[in-house]
C-alpha cells in the first residue's frame, strides 16, 4: 500500500511508456519540460511518439526479451492505453514499478468487471446483462428493451466491437457482428449530455480532479470537448465525486478518465472509464495551470500534484484525416492552439491533431 513515504522518482529519471500514440507523445514532451527522459515501447515503428523520445522499443507487446529489457532500462514503468495483455503487464511488474498498478488495468478492460467496480463504489450505469452465447443475448434484449447495444467487454474503443439492436429480431447479426465473443449488453441511455472527469491520484493519496467537461461524440469518436460542461452545479459535483470515489477506491496510481451520460432525469451514469490521459483532456494544455499530461507524470512518479485551476474556457476540436489540411487557417485564428501529432498518413477518422480554442475567464468575467 503506498503511503506518504513512497519515493518520488525525481526528474532525471526515466519513465518507460507503453505504447506510443499521441498519448504517449504528449505524455513524452510534459515530461520532457519536467526534465524527466521517456523510453516508448510500441509495436508500430512509425508510432509518433517516438519521435519525441529519448528512446524507444519497436517490439510486440507480448515479446518476452523485449519486455524485460524495457523494465532494466527505466525507473518507472506507465501506459498510454489500456489494451495491453495482462500477462505481460504482471511480467512488467515482477521486474520493475508500473503505475498505475496491473489490477486498475485490468478492471478497466473489460466492461463486466468495470461495470461491478462502479455498481460497488455506488454509481450508477446503464441497465446491462452479460452475455455469453446467443440464448443470454435474446435474454437480455427481452429485459433491457430496444435499442439496446451490444459491446465486446474487451478491446473496444471509438465504438468499435459495437452493434446497436433497434428491434430484436437483430440478435443474430448482433452476435454475428462482434463475431461471438463475450460481451456486455447495456440498454440504451437516452442523454441530454455526455461528460467526462479526469482526475489523478498520486502515490502519496493526493487526488485532484479538472473541471467537469462536456463532449460531442460523431459516429462513435470524440469531436468537441467544451470546458467548463454547462451543466447545474449539483450535477457536476456528483460527476466530480463520482471520479474522486473510483480514483480512491481502485487505489489509483496515476490518471483516471471517467465518461459519463447525464440523463433527462438528472441521473449522472457512468459509461466506461481509461486509466490515463483522455482525448477530452486536451483541452487542459492550453486553459489550465497544470494540464492532464504534467499531472499523469506527477502522479506516476509521486511529486505534489498541479493546480488544476483553470484559467480560460476552451473548446477542444479534434483533427480527424484530411481535416489537418486547415492547419494553414487554424494559424491564423488568435484563439486557436494547434496541436498536431505529426501522424504520416491522414486516413479517415483517424486522429491527426486538435484545435483548442482559448477563452481567458478574465475577459469573460468582466462582461
Ligand atoms: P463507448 O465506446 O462505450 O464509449 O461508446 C461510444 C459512444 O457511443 C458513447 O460516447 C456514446 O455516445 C454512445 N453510447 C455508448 N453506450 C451507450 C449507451 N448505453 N446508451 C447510449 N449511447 C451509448
Amino acid at each position: 500500500m503506498s503511503t506518504e513515504s513512497t519515493p518520488v522518482i525525481p526528474p532525471g529519471s526515466t519513465i518507460g511508456i507503453l505504447g506510443g500514440g499521441q498519448l504517449g507523445r504528449m505524455t513524452a514532451l510534459a515530461a520532457a519540460r519536467l526534465g524527466y527522459r521517456c523510453h516508448i515501447y510500441c509495436p508500430e515503428p512509425d508510432a509518433p511518439a517516438f519521435a519525441v523520445a529519448a528512446a524507444s522499443t519497436c517490439a510486440a507487446y507480448d515479446d518476452a526479451a523485449a519486455l524485460d529489457a524495457f523494465a532494466d532500462a527505466v525507473d518507472v514503468i506507465t501506459f498510454e492505453f489500456e489494451n495491453i495483455p495482462a500477462a505481460s503487464a504482471e511480467r512488467l511488474a515482477a521486474r520493475a514499478l508500473v503505475r498505475p498498478s496491473w489490477t486498475v488495468l485490468e478492471t478497466a478492460q473489460d466492461r463486466v468487471v468495470e461495470k461491478k467496480f462502479f455498481a460497488g463504489i455506488g454509481a450508477g450505469t446503464a441497465p446491462w446483462r452479460q452475455i455469453d452465447d446467443l440464448g443470454s443475448l435474446e435474454r437480455g434484449i427481452a429485459d433491457l428493451g430496444c435499442p439496446c447495444i451490444l459491446k465486446t467487454r474487451t478491446l473496444g474503443y471509438d465504438g468499435k466491437g459495437q452493434f446497436r439492436i433497434d428491434k430484436p429480431a437483430q440478435a443474430a447479426e448482433a452476435w454475428e457482428a462482434i463475431k461471438g465473443a463475450p460481451a456486455i449488453l447495456e440498454g440504451f441511455v437516452s442523454f441530454q449530455k455526455e461528460v467526462s472527469v479526469i482526475v489523478a491520484r498520486s502515490p502519496r493519496g493526493e487526488v485532484n480532479a479538472f473541471d467537469v467537461v462536456e463532449n460531442v461524440h460523431v459516429d462513435h469518436i470524440l469531436d468537441t470537448t467544451r470546458a467548463p460542461a454547462q451543466l447545474p452545479s449539483e450535477l457536476a459535483e456528483r460527476a466530480a465525486a463520482i471520479a474522486h470515489a473510483a480514483a480512491t477506491a481502485l487505489g489509483l496510481e496515476g490518471l483516471l478518465a471517467i465518461e459519463m451520460f447525464v440523463d433527462f432525469d438528472g441521473h449522472v451514469l457512468v459509461n466506461e472509464m481509461a486509466p490515463r490521459p483522455h482525448n477530452s483532456g486536451h483541452w487542459t494544455m492550453d486553459a489550465c495551470i497544470t494540464d492532464q499530461f504534467e499531472q499523469f507524470v506527477r502522479a506516476v512518479c509521486n511529486l505534489r500534484l498541479g493546480s488544476t485551476e483553470r484559467h480560460s474556457n476552451a473548446e477542444m476540436k479534434n483533427l480527424l484525416g484530411r481535416s489537418i489540411d486547415q492547419w494553414n487557417e487554424i494559424l491564423s485564428d488568435p484563439k486557436a492552439k494547434l496541436h498536431l501529432y505529426g501522424k504520416l498518413e491522414a486516413r479517415d477518422g483517424r486522429k491527426m491533431g486538435h484545435v483548442t480554442r482559448v477563452f481567458p475567464r478574465w475577459k469573460t468575467d468582466s462582461k
